[in-house]
């Protein structure tokens, strides 16, 4: 592919313990990468300031006035982490060939960076970065993490496997990812909508070098339904199929009635309080179910997500564009 300009974007939410040491592991890096031609003089790492409370914008501002590898940007406010990796792509995109994105902790090894590259260099346009073993998470983080891939998966967020934001993205990629509009955006299920051509690079995942992880568990949790949310209606259908189900059992219900009371086995009253009780409860969910498919088109619509995106376009036309 053309153009070997990387950007490398890493959203920052108080990270002043880890700053300066992820800048000086990064500008090796990069100099490294520089120097064996893998990527252009002229790439950069961003650090994108997501309204942090400490000294993490200052020392941007540092790192900046003293090497122009580093740039920042800085967000009016804190904005969480998805939406801060959202503006530094689209921030850095007109000047990038290509933009990796990844965490300010350096969890995610920078090693695997030259597989991406080459990757990318072969015509690759998205390589997600993927955790081939969670060994030094925390036995919760580790078992909440699954579940929650596994949650996503059942509700209709398909997103891949242990693969968290660490990845490479082609300038098209990204330009593809803009013409999503979606307010409530979840990367990680969006970016395999984009289409192109893609593939992954594995990696060990480390531990944390200094200060604590910004992703608590409530944060997790809202990260999820988030996920599920904004990505998916099928929880609305799930409702119906229950609606369904109830339907059925209070017919079954009806017949079973029927026949107690025709065996004379049932006090007054009871055969129409119970088939009442289960049709009623069956067709209220029904019709919830079904108010709540047009509630999830409608939602689906207001997203205007593109419907398709143009790779290629061969064509001999007299007008010249
Ligand atoms: N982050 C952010 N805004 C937030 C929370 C987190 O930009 O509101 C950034 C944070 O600085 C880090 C990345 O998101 O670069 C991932 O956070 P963390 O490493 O704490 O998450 P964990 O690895 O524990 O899941
Ligand atoms: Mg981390």
């Amino acid at each position: 592919m053309e153009g070997n300009i990387l950007y490398v974007v890493i959203p920052c939410y108080n990270e002043e313990d880890v700053l300066l040491e992820t800048a000086e592991r990064l500008r090796k890096k990069m100099r490294c990468l520089m120097e064996t031609e893998k990527i252009g003089a002229e790439s950069k790492v961003v650090f994108v300031n997501d309204g942090s409370r400490d000294r993490t914008w200052e020392l941007i501002q540092k790192l900046h006035e003293g090497d122009r590898l580093y740039g920042g940007i800085n967000l009016t406010r804190n904005r969480g982490h998805q939406n801060a990796l959202l503006a530094g792509l689209m921030t850095v995109k007109e000047y990038a060939d290509m933009v990796i994105s990844m965490d300010a902790d350096l969890q995610d090894d920078i090693d695997a960076m030259d597989d991406m590259i080459e990757k990318y260099r072969n015509g690759i346009d998205i390589v997600y970065g993927v955790r081939s073993s969670r060994a030094k998470d925390t036995v919760f983080k580790r078992a909440s993490a699954e579940a929650f891939y596994k949650a996503m998966k059942f509700l209709g967020a398909d997103t891949v496997f242990n693969h968290a934001d660490y990845r490479l993205m082609s300038k098209r990629a990204i330009e593809g990812l803009a013409e999503f509009k979606e307010v409530n955006l979840f990367l990680r299920g969006i970016i395999p909508l984009i289409g192109y051509s893609s593939d992954f690079v594995y990696y060990e995942r480390g531990e944390r070098f200094a200060g604590e992880s910004k992703y608590p568990l409530k944060k997790m949790l809202s990260f999820a339904v988030e996920g599920i949310t904004s990505l998916s209606i099928k929880p609305v259908r799930l409702i119906t199929i229950l609606g369904f189900c109830i339907f059925f059992v209070s017919i079954i219900m009806l017949i079973y009635s029927f026949i107690r009371h025709f065996m004379g086995a049932t006090i007054v009253g009871w055969t129409t309080l119970m088939v009442s009780v289960w049709a009623i409860g069956g067709l209220i969910l029904l019709s919830l179910g079904i108010v709540g498919e047009y509630v999830g088109k409608i939602y689906l619509e207001t997203k205007e997500r593109p419907r398709f995106l143009v790779e290629q376009f061969l064509i001999n036309a007299e007008k010249e564009k």
